[in-house]
C-alpha cells in the first residue's frame, strides 16, 4: 500500500463503515403507533412526555423537555435564565454558530473566548478572565463528545454567581467522573438533527436538575404557560417549541441504542488514540481522566502540518475520504464568521451595547483557529465499526503521513 487512493491507488479502507441514521422494527412500530392513535400532538399523546422522561433518567437528571431542535434548546435554556439585552454570555469561539446564535436572540452579547490547545474545548481561564458585570453565563461545548472542564468551569461560575449551561449538542452518554454530561450545570442542551448520535431528523432538549429552571424552561418552551394551568393563561414570555409525537416515538426508539453505540464508539475512540499516536504529527483530542466516556459525536484529531508535506487540511480530508474514510469539516471559528466580521450580529444587540466597540472579535484565537485549519474530524458512524475498521483507519493515516509530498 503505498499509492495514495486521490492518486489512483487502492483506498485502504475495504468494507463499507455503518451507515447512519439507523433504525429497525422500533422506528416503524413506534410511527404507526402514533399514527393510528390520532394523537400527533404532544399534549394529546404520550411518547414524547415518556421520551423526556427515560432521556433524562438514562442521563442522571431529573427533568427534560423535549423541543424542537437543539438551538432552540439553547434560546429556550437563556430565557429561563432571563437572559436579556445588555447581557453577555461567554461562549467558547469554536463551535457550531448555534451556541453564540442563541445569545444573539436573546439580545445578548455572546463574549467569544479561545479554547484549549490539547482539546479545543473551552479554556476556564480565559473564561474566568472575561467575566465582567454583565456576564449572566458560560456556555460549555464538549466539542466532538469530549467533556470541557466541567470541575473548573463550576467552580469559576459559583464563584462569580453566574450560570453554567452545558451544550451537550455532541455528547449524548459522555460522562464526566462516572456522572453523564448535560445536568452538571444549570442545564444542559442536546440536539437531534439527523448527524447526531441519536436523531429523529430534527429535535432537541433540555436536561436540569433545578426544578426552579424547569419551570421556567417548560414555560418558555410552550408559549409562557404553566402545567396544569388553563390552555389560555400565559405567565412568561415564551414560543412555540415543542417537540412532535412523531419525533418523541421516534427517539424513544433511538434511545433503546444510545448505550451500546455510545460504549462501542468510547472503545473505538480509546483504540484510535493509541493508534494514532504512533504516527508522527498526529496527535487525537485529549481526554481527560476525568471523562469517563466519550460519546464521540465524532472523533478528533490534531495534525501538524510540517509532518505532513505542509498539506492543508482541505487537503488532509479530500485524501482521507478518497481512502474511504467519512469525515466532517470542523468549524470555523466563530470570530471569522460574516455574522461577526460585517457587524450583522449587533442587529440582535440594544443602543448601548451595539454601539460598543467589541474589540474582543479582533483576537487572534490561535487555538480555535488551528481546530480549523488543523484538525480532522472523523464521522461518528466510523466509530461504530469493528476493531479492524479501526485498523484500517490508521493503516489509511500511516499512508498519507509516509506520501503526503505527494499532495502537494
Ligand atoms: C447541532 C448543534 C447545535 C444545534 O442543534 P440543531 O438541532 O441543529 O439546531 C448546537 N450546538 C452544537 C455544538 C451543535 O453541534
Amino acid at each position: 500500500m503505498s499509492k495514495l487512493a486521490i492518486q489512483g491507488g487502492a483506498p485502504a479502507k475495504t468494507k463499507a463503515f455503518p451507515a447512519w441514521p439507523q433504525h429497525d422494527e422500533l422506528e416503524r412500530r413506534a410511527l404507526l403507533e402514533v399514527l393510528e392513535s390520532g394523537n400527533w400532538w404532544r399534549s394529546e399523546g404520550d411518547k414524547t412526555a415518556a421520551f423526556e422522561r427515560a432521556f433524562a433518567d438514562y442521563h442522571q437528571a431529573n427533568h427534560g423537555i423535549a423541543v424542537t431542535n437543539g438551538t432552540h434548546a439553547i434560546e429556550v435554556a437563556l430565557a429561563a435564565l432571563d437572559i436579556r439585552p445588555g447581557d453577555e454570555v461567554i461562549v467558547p469561539n469554536a463551535t457550531f454558530v448555534a451556541t453564540a446564535s442563541a445569545a444573539l436572540f436573546a439580545g445578548a452579547l455572546p463574549r467569544l473566548v479561545d479554547v484549549r490547545a490539547d482539546n479545543f474545548c473551552i479554556d476556564p481561564e480565559l473564561a474566568e478572565a472575561a467575566i465582567n458585570e454583565r456576564s449572566k453565563a458560560i456556555i460549555a461545548v464538549h466539542l466532538g463528545g469530549c467533556p470541557a472542564d466541567i470541575d473548573a468551569l463550576k467552580s469559576i461560575a459559583n464563584k462569580h454567581g453566574i450560570a453554567l449551561l452545558e451544550d451537550a449538542a455532541h455528547a449524548h452518554g459522555s460522562e464526566w467522573r462516572g456522572r453523564k454530561v448535560g445536568a452538571l450545570g444549570r442545564g444542559g442542551t442536546f440536539s437531534f438533527q439527523a448527524s447526531k448520535t441519536m436523531t429523529a431528523g430534527e429535535g432537541g432538549i433540555i436536561l436540569s436538575d433545578d426544578d426552579g429552571f424547569e419551570r421556567m424552561a417548560r414555560s418558555v418552551h410552550d408559549c409562557g404557560r404553566l402545567p396544569g394551568e388553563w390552555f389560555y393563561s400565559h405567565y412568561h414570555y415564551g414560543s412555540n417549541y415543542r417537540l412532535s409525537e412523531w419525533q418523541g416515538a421516534v427517539l424513544l426508539a433511538q434511545l433503546t441504542r444510545l448505550d451500546e453505540q455510545t460504549a462501542r464508539r468510547n472503545t473505538n475512540g480509546r483504540l484510535l488514540d493509541h493508534l494514532l499516536s504512533q504516527i508522527a504529527g498526529i496527535k487525537p483530542q485529549r481526554l481527560d481522566s476525568r471523562a469517563t466516556r466519550n460519546g464521540h459525536y465524532a472523533y478528533i484529531f490534531h495534525f501538524e502540518p510540517r509532518h505532513f508535506a505542509d498539506i492543508t487540511r482541505p487537503q488532509f480530508e479530500a485524501a482521507l475520504q478518497a481512502e474511504g474514510i467519512p469525515t466532517q469539516p470542523p468549524y470555523p471559528p466563530l470570530h471569522q464568521l460574516d455574522l461577526f466580521q460585517s457587524g450583522a450580529y449587533k442587529h440582535r444587540l440594544s443602543g448601548a451595547q451595539a454601539a460598543e466597540d467589541h474589540a474582543f472579535l479582533r483576537a487572534p484565537f490561535p487555538n480555535s483557529v488551528r481546530e480549523f485549519e488543523e484538525t480532522i474530524w472523523i464521522t461518528q458512524r466510523a466509530l461504530l465499526g469493528d476493531e479492524q475498521d479501526m485498523r484500517e483507519v490508521a493503516a489509511a493515516l500511516q499512508k498519507i503521513s509516509e506520501n503526503a509530498a505527494e499532495l502537494t
